[in-house]
């Protein structure tokens, strides 16, 4: 049974329109920075799922069937209207997640470079052809869209991580099943609304807002050909072998730990700017953020004095407000975490340079006393057997872990369970070749510190940080979204031979 929408509430987008659906469930949705109940998200049930697999099921024909300059004239308009409301998804992610302003008009302006890219469809999905590869035949290969295809997102990119995959999905012929994040869910029901004004068929892209109940729908439900998830490793690992259970094609982007090396010879303030924007920058809560500054030889002196100066007079503000540097965390839950994990490395004989813990909302700004504000926290002599060393904090806290020598910053890392992103800070070109070649890890930055790559070349972690075989976008996201066909062809004229009992070969 439908149920009714009210004002306050953050919809499904099935089939073209907003819907309540049959949800009886909600979850509210804060505002982090004054810790106030914003609106209602409300929580798919399986009901929900079917409509909007139904939705897109249907569809799928018509769409698969536009030739491919056409779905992607369509992703042209959508490119425009999103650069015309950049600021309004901004905006809407930084009331719903924390992060400042400018950080969440840079987050738009990732997505936007995927949708860039999916304009590109044509060429993307031009097969390979072979004449004559026997005499009077003919083999090539098309790339073919999979039907319904689902993604389900965490809440630290509720723009971004959802431009990942829908952008490349749907220009690639597939229809689309987006669950966001309940965190943070308002942006996904708008960007529904431009797609539908840039002229996309109804049921092409839906959003089932919620929670467990949908994601298990979804991972069951025989019409849903392929799932990509991004989330935190535990989750990433039960998405990919459930899916897989279900015949599934997945991909999983999970957790990280990413570290950061300093070497001798490093510049120092490049250095110390480079740990201060990605180990606090949207206060530590991005896959890609540094959380561990790993200080090779006698670095460290040079750069725990100039990192706790800088540290202590982070402007830690309401996200709004142009001169933030670092916003609220996103919900009280992972403000508890995180200060539990900054326990825990007290506890654990870790030296506390600077407690965020200290930090007092008032001073973020009028409204905040009551928000989930932290302050960037420092830690200096962590070592691999901590906790807080080998978890995933999430959260404004960097690590300094001590080491002698390049060969055990590189045996550090290798040993980790995640594998997303690192980086190393030189001037020395060979050590910079040698570690990008040695290190286990999907992304490296030589002096850069997160290195999140371009739309064209795919994002993608190693180890505990991705399960499945694609990254996600770029030619591995067009591979992943479609499958290959082989066509081998000869005309009449060429036949007439009777039948060929042996392996056939060229002739
Ligand atoms: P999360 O794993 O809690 O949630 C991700 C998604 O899974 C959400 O849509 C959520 O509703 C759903 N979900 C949560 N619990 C579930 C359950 N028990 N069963 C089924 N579905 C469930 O992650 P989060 O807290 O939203 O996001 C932060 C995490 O995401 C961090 O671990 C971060 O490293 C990771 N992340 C990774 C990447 C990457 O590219 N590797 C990018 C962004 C975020």
């Amino acid at each position: 049974m439908s149920q009714t929408l009210s004002s306050a509430d953050v919809a499904h987008f099935i089939g073209g329109a907003a819907t309540a659906g049959a949800s009886t469930r909600r979850q509210p949705v804060y505002n982090p920075a004054t810790g106030e109940v914003a609106r209602q998200v409300l929580l798919g049930s399986h009901a929900d799922v079917d409509a909007a697999v139904a939705a897109a099921r249907a569809a799928f024909p018509a769409w698969s069937e536009l030739p491919p300059i056409r779905r992607g004239r369509v992703m042209f308009k959508f490119l425009e209207l999103v650069n015309q409301h950049k600021d309004t998804l901004a905006r809407m992610i930084t009331l719903e997640h924390g992060k400042v302003f400018t950080d969440a008009q840079g987050e738009v302006s990732r997505g936007i470079d995927i949708i860039e890219f999916a304009c590109g469809i044509p060429q993307l999905l031009k097969g390979d052809y072979t004449e004559q590869v026997s005499t009077g035949i003919d083999n090539w290969t098309m790339r073919q869209p999979l039907g319904v295809v689902a993604g389900i997102t965490p809440f630290n990119f509720p723009v971004m991580v959802p431009m990942w995959m829908f952008p490349v999905a749907i220009a690639a012929g597939n229809t689309f099943v987006l669950k966001p994040s309940p965190t943070d869910p308002s942006a996904s029901l708008f960007m529904g609304e431009l797609l539908k004004q840039a002229g996309l068929p109804d049921g092409v892209y839906n959003v089932v807002q919620g929670d467990k109940e949908a994601v298990d729908a979804l991972l069951e439900h025989p019409d849903v050909k392929a799932v990509s998830f991004v989330g935190s490793t535990p989750i990433a690992n039960y998405i990919y072998e459930t899916g897989a259970h279900h015949g599934k094609r997945v991909q999983a982007l999970g957790g990280a730990k990413n570290h950061m090396v300093v070497m001798p010879d490093a510049d120092i303030d490049q250095v110390v700017d480079a740990l201060i924007g990605a180990g606090y920058g949207s206060a530590g809560e991005r896959c890609m953020a540094i959380s561990v500054a790993v200080l090779v030889g006698d670095v460290a002196d040079k750069v725990i004095p100039k990192l706790l100066e800088r540290a202590k007079s982070l402007k830690v503000l309401d996200g709004m407000n142009l001169a933030a540097e670092m916003g609220p965390i996103v919900t009280g839950a992972a403000h508890a975490r995180i200060s539990g994990y900054i326990d825990a490395g007290v506890k654990e004989g870790a030296q506390l340079l600077l407690d965020g813990r200290d930090f007092d909302g008032k001073a973020a700004g009028p409204g905040c006393d009551k928000g989930f504000w932290l302050g960037g926290t420092l830690f200096d002599h962590v070592t691999p057997d901590m906790k807080i060393y080998k978890e995933e904090i999430f959260g404004p806290v960097l690590s300094c872990v001590r080491v002698p020598d390049f060969a055990q910053a590189v045996q550090l890392i290798n040993d980790h369970e995640f594998g997303n992103g690192v980086s190393c800070f030189t001037r020395d070109g060979n050590v910079a070749r040698e570690f990008s070649r040695r290190i286990q890890v999907g992304m490296v930055g030589i002096n850069v510190p997160i290195p999140v790559p371009m739309a064209w070349h795919g994002f993608g972690g190693w180890k505990r940080s991705l399960f499945g075989d694609m990254h996600a976008y770029g030619e591995e996201g067009v591979r992943f979204y479609t499958k290959q066909k082989s066509v081998m062809q000869r005309w009449p004229e060429s036949i007439g031979k009777g039948a060929e009992f042996v392996m056939p070969t060229a002739k």
